[in-house]
């Protein structure tokens, strides 16, 4: 087999990280398999970089930004790669730009556009082992990029789709998917195999588990994820197509995100091209807007909610300052003091009442719910942020997702 194995900052987190790392590429060398390896930066590193950055100056230029962390992976790629070859392995550390991963030029959120891995695979046919840098490719101008946070796990899908592997299995400190963040639910239980469609939901309403990119693109390329721990040697989670063997529970597992902020734009007139009126400026801003609520009209008067994500509150309700006036719009509010919980399952399409079990369990704990929006295989609810861990909780246990052990 030909696997690509992505290694996350706490795998190369330390010298005896790397070593454990070493000990898992190893192993699949030895069972046969032609492997390359993509890694993160160790632990803490990325964040350590963006301080230094922020302290010189609150908005660094992107570009010197991108140069910055990029180093980061370098260096475990490096360590990881003096580590094989200390065993005896014939491995080669390569950035980003060495392994020919060709990027648009949008600096800290670069898309990849193609890799050309023709030398990979050489290395690969010959038993060798690719180290590669995840999170940074390269422009067409030859500067360096970063595909945004977490973006390593693009990196790795993107090399297995182009090398052609077999699987992409991605090594972290968890041992698999679960319901929900097992940071926060002690009784989350591991989803055995789920399906591109959940991960990407699960991924995009704030499981950091996996970058939504990188299930975006092993979704259309149909690449096999095994998401797994490099502390534990268990079986993980496959992400995969959706087949009949998958379970068909109405709710597969909840979400949250904290990074969400609310604004609200009072009394605006209510006439064709508002909405657009109102989001083309937050467009033109590079800033995504989220949950959108419009109230009922009342004499030609609207009032329009949206959500964005918290780093871009100060700027949005700057614009929509300046819009209310210009509308002669009665007032703006904003809050940045709430988060986003959902709920997610292929099997909603065929189980009603999964949002009356919502809002019956909210409402037990007295979670109040600010604004909601679904899609068929989801519910998404807006609610105060400290109330976060008492609904995901809530729900994992209506939902009967919490662990056999848990629930007696
Ligand atoms: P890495 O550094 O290996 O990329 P990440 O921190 O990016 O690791 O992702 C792993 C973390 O994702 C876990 O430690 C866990 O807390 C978090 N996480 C959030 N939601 C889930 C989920 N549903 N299942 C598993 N892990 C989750
Ligand atoms: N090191 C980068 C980050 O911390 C990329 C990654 O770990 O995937 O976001
Ligand atoms: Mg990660």
């Amino acid at each position: 087999m030909r696997i690509v194995q992505k290694f996350g900052g706490t795998s190369v987190g330390s010298i005896e990280r790397i070593r454990a790392t070493a000990d898992l590429v190893q192993a699949e060398l030895a069972r046969g398999n032609q492997i390359a390896v993509v890694v993160s930066a160790m632990s803490g590193e990325t964040n350590r970089l963006i301080a230094m950055a922020m302290d010189m100056d609150e908005s660094p230029c992107e570009r010197e930004m991108d140069a910055l962390v990029a180093t980061g992976e370098q260096v475990s790629a490096a360590l990881l790669a003096i580590e094989l070859q200390h065993r005896g392995i014939k491995a080669y550390s390569y950035t980003g730009a060495q392994a020919g991963v060709m990027t648009s030029s949008e600096h800290k959120r670069a898309r990849i556009r193609d890799i050309r891995s023709e030398h990979l695979q050489r290395h690969l046919q010959a038993g060798e082992v690719p180290v590669v840098t995840g999170f940074q490719g390269v422009d067409d101008n030859g500067n360096i990029t970063t595909l945004g946070r977490g973006g390593s796990d693009t990196s790795a899908v993107a090399l297995a789709i182009a090398v052609k592997a077999d699987v992409c299995d991605i090594y972290t400190d968890v041992d698999g998917i679960y319901t929900t963040d097992p940071r926060i639910v002690k009784s989350a239980r591991k989803i055995d195999r789920i399906a591109y469609e959940e991960m990407l939901e699960f991924a995009s309403l704030g499981a950091k588990v996996l970058q939504t990119r990188s299930v975006e693109m092993a979704m259309r390329y149909n690449m096999p994820i095994h998401l797994r721990s490099s502390f534990r040697d268990v079986v993980g989670t496959m992400v995969v197509k959706e087949d009949d063997t998958m379970e068909r529970a109405a709710i597969s597992g909840v979400a949250y995100n904290r990074d969400e902020a609310k604004i609200t734009i009072l009394g605006i007139p209510d006439h064709p091209g508002i909405a657009a009126n109102v989001f083309g400026p937050v467009a033109d801003a590079g800033i995504n807007v989220d949950v959108i609520v419009q109230n009922v009209s009342a004499q030609g008067f609207t009032d329009l909610t949206f959500t964005v994500p918290r780093s871009d509150y100060r700027a949005t309700m700057q614009l929509m300052r300046e819009l209310c006036e210009s509308l002669h719009g009665r007032d703006v509010r904003g809050d940045d003091g709430v988060a986003k919980v959902s709920v997610i399952g292929v099997g909603m399409r065929s189980h009603a009442g999964v949002a009356k079990t919502m809002f019956d369990a909210l409402a037990k704990e007295g979670v109040n719910i600010q604004m909601i929006t679904t899609s068929e295989i989801k519910i998404t609810v807006v609610i105060e942020e400290k109330y976060i861990e008492l609904a995901v909780r809530s729900l994992h246990t209506a939902f009967g997702l919490d662990t056999e052990a848990e629930e007696s």
